[in-house]
């Protein structure tokens, strides 16, 4: 039996009546289109066509009729689906000519990846991805209230959070994650659920899927799940840690060098030179809100400073004790707004480049690099990550390797829509500047 039998035999035994084909937007935003199993032949056929133009960051009226190519790989059935069962298939999304869509995000990253598997490398990925659990209000809209500081629901069960994080858990299991670790984190109401890692492309699948089964849990809840960079003011925001390394082609680490002071190898070094070197230019990708950069901010071990440490989990990068087939950088500044494919593309770009370009990471910074102040850190050359989403588009402006990784389209598209957001926010007077100046001046 080939894969396309295979999937026809699992859908009739599993009873599935519907069928949503999946992909993303530029701004990472899941697309559904849902058809019933008496069309899923055409669907395998790459003959399911939809309207680009009604897509944010796709393309205009002219060129609109696209095409989806279903991964079948990507094949699972919704486990909160009863009566009528529900499946979904990633898509990739092609032009009527038959060529792949340059916009569409999970082109861009597998493009990226094709590059990196050409110099002899596939890209790990494992990422942890934070996020709240609020309240919803009697109109069911979500609230920033949590059960732990929310006083007036003493009555409601113990742990609504932590109930809903153990479905949660369940479910995505059910969906063929392996779960390593689910863990409350520093704030009221936020959560951090850790899958196991895998080549990028399944893990930016399965970041899309994750969120979208932790809503729908948290919906059953009667609570709301965000995964916003930063609800609160005074409080941790939501990160999402990236964690790579990079495997050749028969299996083995290729960043663990047992001969290294730090069982690093030159490859690792390498790479962590290259992502540093690109860090300002790909942070609005990684980044890409105006509420991202609330979060990037001292004191709730966001990074903010362009450094990297073994231990200290300030800087930027920090590169965990664990070694051998663990030996991996963690990149602690993106959060879970980002979308997952073109964030992990614009990253492995910059390391490829660091590869490709031998550049070499400056010394570790063993300390709270919190404390370090401006002076010391023109001394040391060290930078900071940009301020805020308008700094963020400036530095990717100025980064051609970053660039190159999103493409012509995907970047125009990425950035008229991070300056209209942008634009919007710095028009908008905020009750802060009110308590602030509306009596002073
Ligand atoms: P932290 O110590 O930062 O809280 P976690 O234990 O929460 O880290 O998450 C570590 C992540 O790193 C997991 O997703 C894990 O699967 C992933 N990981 C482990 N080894 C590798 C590797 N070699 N390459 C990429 N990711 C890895
Ligand atoms: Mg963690
Ligand atoms: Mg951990
Ligand atoms: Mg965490
Ligand atoms: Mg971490």
């Amino acid at each position: 039996m080939n894969e396309r039998e295979k999937l026809l035999e699992t859908v009739r035994e599993s009873e599935v009546e519907f069928i949503h084909l999946q992909f993303t937007d530029i701004l990472g935003v899941m697309k559904n289109i849902s058809i019933t199993v008496d069309q899923l032949d055409k669907a395998l056929n790459n003959e399911i066509m939809f309207d680009g133009s009604s897509i944010d960051g796709f393309v205009r009226i002219e060129e609109s009729d696209m095409y989806l190519r279903p991964d079948l790989s990507t094949f699972v059935v919704l486990p909160w689906s009863s009566y009528p069962k529900e499946a979904r298939l990633i898509c990739d999304v092609f032009m009527a000519d038959g060529t792949p869509f340059e916009g569409c995000p999970r082109n861009t990253l597998k493009k990226v990846l094709k590059e990196a598997y050409d110099m002899g490398y596939i890209l790990n990925v494992g990422p942890e991805c934070e996020f709240f659990l609020f309240h919803t209000n009697e109109r069911g809209q979500p609230t920033i209230e949590t059960h732990d500081d929310a006083g007036y629901f003493d009555l409601a069960p113990a742990d609504l959070g932590g109930s809903a994080r153990k479905e949660m858990t369940l479910v995505l299991k059910q969906m063929g994650f392996e779960i390593e670790a689910s863990h409350h984190e520093c704030a009221p109401g936020q959560h951090e659920i850790d899958f196991k890692y895998a080549d990028a492309l399944t893990t930016a699948d399965n970041i899309m899927t994750f969120k979208m089964a932790v809503r729908i849990i948290a919906q059953r809840h009667g609570l709301h799940a965000t995964f916003m960079p930063k609800p609160k003011f005074g409080l941790s925001g939501s990160g999402m840690h990236v964690n790579m390394s990079l495997q050749t082609l028969d299996g083995k680490n290729a960043f663990y060098d047992e001969t290294d002071e730090m069982q690093l190898s030159k490859t690792a070094y390498h790479f962590l030179g290259g992502v540093m070197e690109h860090a300002k230019g790909f942070t609005a990708i990684t980044n890409p809100t105006v509420n991202s950069y609330k979060r990037l901010t001292p004191g709730y071990e966001a990074p903010t400073i362009i450094a990297w440490s073994s231990g200290n989990r300030s800087p930027l990068i920090r590169v965990p004790s664990k070694r051998e087939k663990s030996t991996r950088i963690e990149l602690r500044s993106p959060d879970p707004s980002a979308n997952p494919y073109i964030g992990l593309a614009a990253v492995l770009k910059s390391g490829l480049d660091g590869i490709k370009n031998n550049i070499e990471p400056p010394k570790p910074v063993n300390r709270n690099v919190y404390k370090m102040d401006e002076s010391e850190m023109a001394e040391r050359g060290i930078e900071r990550l940009p301020a805020n989403l308008y700094e963020a588009v400036q530095e990717l402006l100025k980064d051609s390797v970053v660039q190159e990784a999103l493409g012509r389209h995907a970047l125009k598209k990425f950035i008229d829509a991070a300056l209209y957001e942008w634009g919007e926010y710095s028009k908008y007077v905020s009750q802060w500047e009110l308590d602030r100046y509306l009596r002073k001046f």
